[in-house]
């Protein structure tokens, strides 16, 4: 959650721990160094554990936007890193890896007090993620081979991947430093510049990490940092912003219809990767253990605030009984609380707005079903793993994204049916399914309409593969060559190879 305080010049600039009694402060990162904004503005990060403010960032507006953007079009238009080779680029980048992970403790405290993530998902997740993202797509666009196309009139076609230009990527809270890494790593890796806009309630590691990108070598204005707010702020005078080549977004569906219309003013290429309401089917046949372990993990990780979260699941009728009391088990036996703690599995929610979205989806419950538990705990925001059981398959809490730890689990009788409850919804995000049976499987998957379909496992990715939405989840897909293909420019280039043939 965010808060604008008047103008203040109140904390040390530096790390995410700070001198005791000041609050550590936050800069954007325009041009190679780090500024405050020209109004003087900040904002706090408030920690949602402790609901109190725990840092300060630099509230950036239009000028700031124009700074970032004309900084990362001279960077693209004249700097070296565009005219570097894949490779070259490549050692820069992985040694910005190596930067993140010795600095794996600043920045897996800095989104766990930003949103309240547990530390050791930020610290044991999400900053290798962060990292494998970077050496991952430095990888992928300096080694993966091109096609040449030799034709029968004595002609070789090849396709050239040119770097786009100045992209701006703005990303949610959720995931804050990995998520900004899927789009920042094929963004350099390709050899364009970029702004990136955080969330506003997770500002602190984008911050870090652009000092680190500098440290590792990245020349200045190639990665560029602004901090605000989304709409009328710093992250519509983005979007609208002429200057620019690509936007790549990840956060609501709604926001994405506002930002692909700003792009479409531009006729700016726009990547969006946006909400979803994951499916679980488990047939009577599946391997209950898995199920359980793989469903749990699925709705609540990140205290299910994931865009993938397996917020609906449907058991086959002979199973359900038993997956509920199994299920309900392994949620009450969870550790709630202070996300700082390695012990805890389940922190607060990300803000008090969040909070409060989630608990009126949770008040309603009764309507619904029967909620098994739920609860408040010290001061955080939080709202405990919540089950609601019900015959019922078409409840707000099915239809809507919750993005908080409430699931529901309804009985199906037949495997159309199941089809039908999975791809009935406004998302297609992804989808999983538990059963021994591979045709099944097979066939299933092929039914369903979803970006990704995971069977007997969840969370696992090959970066490589396609990543993205269908309907009201996103447009485009990014990941591997789907990266390649939106952060650059291909272009053809025609070769005679034999003398012309003679008239
Ligand atoms: P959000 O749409 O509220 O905000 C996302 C970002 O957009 C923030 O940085 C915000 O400041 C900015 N923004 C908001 N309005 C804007 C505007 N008019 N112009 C420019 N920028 C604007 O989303 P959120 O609440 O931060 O994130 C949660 C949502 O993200 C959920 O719906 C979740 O499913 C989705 N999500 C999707 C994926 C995916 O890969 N599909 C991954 C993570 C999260």
């Amino acid at each position: 959650m965010t808060t604008v305080l008047p103008t203040a010049a109140t904390g040390a600039s530096g790390t995410a721990t700070g001198p005791e009694g000041l609050l550590p402060r936050f800069g954007h990162v325009i041009d190679g160094v780090e500024v405050q904004s020209a109004s003087g503005e900040v904002f706090a990060s408030i920690d949602p554990y402790t609901r109190k403010p725990w840092a300060e960032i630099a509230l950036g507006g239009q000028a700031e936007a124009d700074l970032a953007v004309a900084a990362a079009r001279r960077a693209f238009d004249e700097g070296p890193w565009p005219r570097m080779t894949a490779g070259a680029r490549r050692t820069v980048i992985h040694r910005f890896a190596d930067l993140l992970i010795e600095h794996a403790d600043e920045l897996a405290l800095a989104d766990t007090r930003d949103m309240g993530k547990p530390i050791t998902q930020s610290k044991g997740n999400d900053v290798p993620r962060t990292a494998l993202n970077f050496r991952f797509f430095a990888d992928h666009a300096a080694l993966s081979p091109a096609e040449v196309l030799p034709m029968d009139s004595g002609h070789h076609t090849y396709t050239r991947f040119d770097p786009a230009g100045v992209v701006v990527a703005i990303a949610p809270w959720n995931f804050p430093m990995m998520l900004e890494s899927w789009k920042v790593a094929p963004a350099l890796a390709w050899g364009n510049t970029v702004v990136l806009k955080p969330a506003e309630d997770t500002p602190v590691s984008a911050t870090i990490m652009a000092r680190l990108a500098l440290e590792a070598g990245i020349p200045p204005g190639v990665f560029n940092v602004v901090h605000g707010y989304g709409p009328e702020s710093v992250g519509s005078a983005l979007t609208e912003h002429p200057d620019v080549d690509r936007i790549t977004f990840t956060g609501e569906s709604g926001t994405g219809k506002i930002i692909a219309r700003a792009a479409s003013a531009n006729l700016v290429p726009v990547s969006l990767e946006l909400g979803g309401k994951g499916a679980n089917v488990v047939f009577a046949d599946a391997e209950i253990e898995n199920a359980i372990d793989w469903s749990i993990k699925a709705i609540f990780t990140n205290a299910g605030q994931v865009c993938l979260a397996g917020s609906r699941i449907y058991v086959e009728r002979p199973l359900y009984e038993e997956f509920v009391d199994r299920f309900v088990a392994a949620a009450n036996a969870m550790t709630i609380g202070d996300p700082k703690d390695p012990a805890t599995q389940i922190g607060p929610l990300a803000s008090g707005e969040h909070y409060t979205k989630v608990r009126g989806y949770y008040d309603t419950i009764g309507e619904s079903g029967g909620s098994q538990l739920s609860g408040s705990l010290g001061e955080g925001w939080f709202i405990a793993p919540t089950v609601i059981a019900t015959p019922d398959s078409d409840s707000v809490h099915q239809r809507e994204e919750i993005f908080g730890p409430i699931v529901t689990i309804s009985p199906f009788d037949t495997e159309e049916e199941a089809v039908n409850l999975v791809n009935d919804s406004p998302y297609g995000l992804n989808a999983m399914l538990f059963t021994e049976n591979l045709t099944r499987a097979h066939r299933v998957s092929a039914a369903l309409v979803v970006g990704t379909v995971w069977v007997n496992c969840f969370f696992i990715r090959d970066l490589r593969a396609p990543f993205g939405g269908a309907k009201a989840s996103g447009v485009g897909r990014e990941g591997g060559n789907f990266s390649r293909e939106f952060f650059t420019e291909p272009k053809a280039v025609v070769m005679q190879m034999l003398p012309p043939a003679p008239h």
